[in-house]
């Protein structure tokens, strides 16, 4: 372990937290005025994988995650993560049968226990890589008027490229023309610029001319074929090439990539559920919400990543739209409000 810490540079704060997740896998009440900001707890856990208990007796909140284990009680501004004990700005509160906790639980317990803090790269900027769908050779879905999905997509991408880079961030593209790239490529250049969050764009086609509407896709949990995957070890060869882990140490390997793959998955679902809740009100689509599947680039990219289906190409009235370019716009506006948010709520 103390080979990887030596060798790291500029990844040494995210190894760190790695290495201190890895290490940590091996660990009364008066009556509380009502907090004035919070979440409630259930989904918040619930987005990161945690599982939690409540002994409505001692008002105990138990935390559980991949073996870690946190604590906290009703009414008190104090939480347990293993035996760290770490102050709140206000204490948990119950309001009928839900837990309210205060909204630095999210950083300093929730983001925690869900592997390592997003955007620890120590990268001076957040780097966004935006992936446009298809291109060249492969057009994607066609509308009837015989609009193309590539082409829809690389002009939302290169809005939505616009925009974010307006938050001073490090924005890239995976394509910035009508060229075919292979999905490895796109996945490669994600570890290559060691991305802090990938959006892959794409817009939809159904054989129903009348299926319309909004959705997101997340990664699914790593399946043991997922793991075999030569692309993933390439992607993780890239991503880790200044690191030099201890010769053969596949455990360690293995620990490391199951906290990657659980932060990742974790992250990609509560963007995925602010984009979902924002983007279709804003654009007035129909919200067929946000879902999880074995999509390539979902699967290899390492980060937090999600897809977007803006809208459907075999429906009339949505390819009328996705050919408008104050619509196109209008999804790049909105996609990158969501994103800030959820950006900044970090
Ligand atoms: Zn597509």
């Amino acid at each position: 372990m103390k080979n990887i810490i030596c060798a790291l540079g500029r990844f040494q704060p995210k190894i760190f937290l790695i290495m201190g997740a890895v290490l940590l896998l091996n660990g009364c009440s008066s009556v509380p005025p009502a907090p004035t900001r919070g979440f409630l707890l259930k989904n918040a856990a619930q987005l990161r994988g945690i599982e939690m208990d409540y002994d409505q007796l001692t008002g105990r909140v138990v935390l559980q995650r991949a073996g870690q284990k946190a604590h906290a009680f009703i009414g008190n501004n104090r939480a347990w993560i293993g035996e760290e004990e770490v102050l709140l700005t206000e204490p948990l509160y119950q309001s009928g049968h839900d837990i309210i906790v205060p909204d630095d639980f999210k950083e300093k317990v929730l983001n925690r226990m869900s592997g390592f803090v997003y955007g620890q790269q120590s990268h001076d900027r957040l780097v966004v890589v935006i992936d446009p769908g298809h291109g060249g050779k492969d057009p994607g879905a066609r509308g009837r008027s015989g609009l193309k999905e590539k082409d829809v997509v690389l002009d939302i991408a290169k809005r939505l490229h616009r925009k974010l880079k307006k938050e001073g961030w490090d924005v890239h593209l995976t394509r910035d023309k009508d060229v075919f790239i292979s999905l490895e490529q796109r996945t490669e250049k994600a570890s290559e610029l060691r991305a802090d969050l990938y959006v892959s764009i794409h817009a939809n086609a159904s054989e129903t001319p009348r299926v319309n509407g909004f959705e997101v896709w997340t990664v699914r949990p790593l399946e043991s074929q997922d793991r075999k995957e030569p692309q993933r070890r390439r992607n993780h060869d890239i991503f880790f090439k200044r690191v030099e882990m201890e010769q053969n140490n596949s455990k360690l390997e293995r620990v490391v990539d199951d906290l990657m793959y659980a932060y990742k998955r974790g992250e990609s679902s509560v963007l995925a559920e602010q984009v979902t809740r924002e983007v279709p009100k804003d654009l007035k689509l129909e919200n067929r919400g946000a879902r999880d599947s074995g999509f390539f680039v979902l699967r290899n990219t390492l980060c937090p990543a999600i897809l977007v289906e803006v809208a459907f190409m075999s429906n009339a009235k949505e390819e009328r739209l996705l050919k408008s370019e104050d619509f196109r716009q209008q999804v790049a506006e909105s996609l990158s409000r969501a994103i800030v948010r959820y950006v900044n709520a970090l």
